[in-house]
This record gives C-alpha cells, structure tokens and sequence, in this order.
C-alpha cells in the first residue's frame, strides 16, 4: 500500500510523470522538511494538491487525542486502512521534546508486566506507518521543534527490522533529526542488534533488560529463553564498539521482584563492563500483572546503589498515567474501546 511518507521520491516522480520534473522533490521536501500536507503547499497548482492528497494518502486517521500533564503529553490512537489500532505519544520537557511510536500493532513478545504484550500481536508497521507517527508528532508541535524519537510505543522494533531501518533512515535523513536522538529500544534480539551495529546509523540502543539474572529474566522478558543474558552481553559489547554508542539498559521496578539489594549487584556488575547507562522507572500498573511498582523511597536507593558502584543511572518520571500512555499501559483502553466501537 503507497502512503504520504512511504512513498520514495522516484516513486513519486513516476506517479507525478505528466508534471515539470521538479514537482517530485517540491513535494518530498514540502511532505518532511516544511512539514506540510499537501492542501498546505501553496507553491504547487491548486489541482495538483488535491491530485496529490489522492496520490499518496495518509496512512494514519486520528481516532482519539488525549492531552495530560497540563498540556506536556499527548497520546494519540491511530487507526491503520485495516482497522488495527495503534498509539502514540508525543512528551515536551523544558529541553527537549520527544515522541514515542509504535513499531508493530500489538506485540508478540510477552512480556509479563507489559499491557501491549497481554493484548498481543496484529501486524508490522509499515515504514510509512512508522514515519507518520513522528509527523502527525512534529505538526502538532511546531513552531517548537521534535527533538528526539524513541521506539518505545507498541511492539518490538527489531523484529519489524524491514521497516525499521528505512524509516530510521528517513528520520535521520530528509527529516533532519540527528541519528543519536534515534532511540530504538529492543527486549534483545541479538541477531538484529548484531546487524544494526553494522548498518553504520549510530541511533541510540536501549536495551529492556529488567533482570540481570537469566532465572527472572526468562519469567519477565521470556524471549531470555532465546537469547540469554550471556549472549546478549556480547551483542551489546559489540554494538558498542563498532557505533561507540553508549547502550541503556531500562529496568521497571517491580517492588520485590526486581528491586532487591541482589539486583543491584547483578545489574551493575552487568551494566559497568559494558559501560552502560541505567534508565530506573517504577512499573506502571497493567491489568494483566497484579505486582506494583517499587516506592519512591526504594527507587532512590536503588538509584543510589548503582551509582556507588559506579554505574550511571537516571530515574525516568512517568508521564500521561491519567491519560493511559505511560511506559508499558499502550494498547489499553483505547485500542479496546475502538475495537468494541465498531
Ligand atoms: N519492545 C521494545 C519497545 C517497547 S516497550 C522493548 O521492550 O524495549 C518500551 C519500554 O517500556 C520497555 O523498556 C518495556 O520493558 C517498558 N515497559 C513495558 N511495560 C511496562 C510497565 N508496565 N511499566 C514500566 N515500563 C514498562
């Protein structure tokens, strides 16, 4: 299926082949550097921008927009041309501003703690699917400018590696946004980690790791089974030395699961050697995993643990709980309604 940002820019000289051969790159530069629509492009004729609209159509429809967090977090919920559901988040901070899309429509992953994983998977995201998201994003926000993407929507981004790469290369590409604010975050499938060190497109890994021992690891990120700890440490190391982009690994804290004082010598005795960074959040709550998040007090310290052995750590805030879009809770209530809707 062609749409707005799938489409490559030969692609759209041929389907454009009546009109003066500069057309196609007006509307390539218009779609991702002005960040225009086609009725918005006011250097094309009149009735070429309705030919376009048709042409190339949007692979997105808007079904629900929350805003949360006195105006800093919006979630959408898309419907894709098949009725499949996805969502989408777009966080301002003082510095910076960053959307979190989705990869996949639902998850195959299973992971315990995570909402997608329980309603589990549709399909794979197109690249123009992907690539939509950040735009509807970038709209949204402007005059202000997006910052940064991370892959932390729903789904899991390398195993849409197709996909994946092409839009990634859009993204750091003619949309501007520098391949290091790229952050693909992944449950560790190696053999994907492995080509993407090599695909020279030094983007951000995160890396949800969890456990650090591969008992618990494989009852909450099961594809452990597969991979485990051991293997994926040498994937990261590799990753790392070939991109020398520091990896993160994400750890939700799940009060007496993986908040023990024999976590935080597992994990940074994993994390140090890789000189990897911690990104710590307590879990958010999910219908499906009756376990709840770590107290603030433990968090702090768990925190703290880390760094005295010398690991450097950062306490992600959540945001847009009220509004169901925080880390792990996409593919709720919306998806659901929407479904049920029709
Ligand atoms: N499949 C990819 C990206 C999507 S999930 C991955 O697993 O990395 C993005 C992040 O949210 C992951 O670190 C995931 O483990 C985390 N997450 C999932 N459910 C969560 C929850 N209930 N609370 C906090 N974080 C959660």
């Amino acid at each position: 299926m062609q749409s707005r940002y799938q489409v490559e820019i030969e692609e759209l000289s041929e389907l454009l082949s009546g009109e003066p051969a500069f057309r196609s790159r007006q509307v390539f530069e218009g779609l991702h550097q002005g960040l225009k629509i086609p009725s918005e492009m006011t250097n094309l004729p009149k009735a070429l921008r309705g030919r376009i609209d048709e042409l190339i159509p949007p692979a997105l429809t808007e079904r629900v927009k929350l805003v949360g967090d006195k105006g800093a977090t919006t979630k959408w919920a898309f419907a894709l041309h098949d009725g499949a559901v996805i969502e989408t988040v777009l966080m301002e901070y003082r510095n910076r501003v960053t959307v979190c899309v989705s990869s996949q429509a639902g998850c195959a992953m299973n992971c315990s703690f995570c909402a997608t994983g329980q309603a589990g998977f549709s399909r794979h995201l197109t690249t123009g699917e992907i690539v939509e998201q950040v735009m509807v994003a970038a709209r949204e926000l402007a005059p202000r400018r997006l910052s940064n993407v991370v892959f932390m929507g729903m789904g899991e981004p390398l195993a849409n590696y197709s996909n994946l790469i092409p839009a990634l290369r859009r993204l750091a590409g003619p949309i501007g946004i520098s391949a290091r604010h790229l952050t693909v975050s992944t449950v560790g499938m190696v053999p994907s980690i492995l080509k993407l060190a090599d695909e020279k497109l030094p983007v951000s890994l995160a890396v949800s790791l969890h456990a650090a021992n591969d008992l618990l690891r494989n009852e909450l990120v099961p594809i452990n089974k597969r991979y485990p700890l051991e293997v994926l440490r040498e994937a990261c190391a590799e990753y790392f030395d070939k991109t020398h982009r520091r990896i993160s690994f994400e750890w939700a804290l799940i009060d007496s699961v993986n908040d023990r004082d024999q976590d935080i010598v597992e994990l940074a005795d994993y994390a140090f050697d890789l000189h990897a960074h911690v990104n710590l959040i307590p879990l958010n709550p999910t219908p499906g995993y009756l376990v709840k998040g770590s107290r603030t007090e433990r968090v702090r310290d768990f925190a703290k643990g880390l760094e005295d052995r010398g690991v450097t750590v950062t306490v992600r805030n959540t945001r847009g709980r009220e509004i169901d879009a925080a880390c792990g809770q996409l593919a709720g209530s919306q998806a659901v309604m929407i479904r049920s809707e029709r």
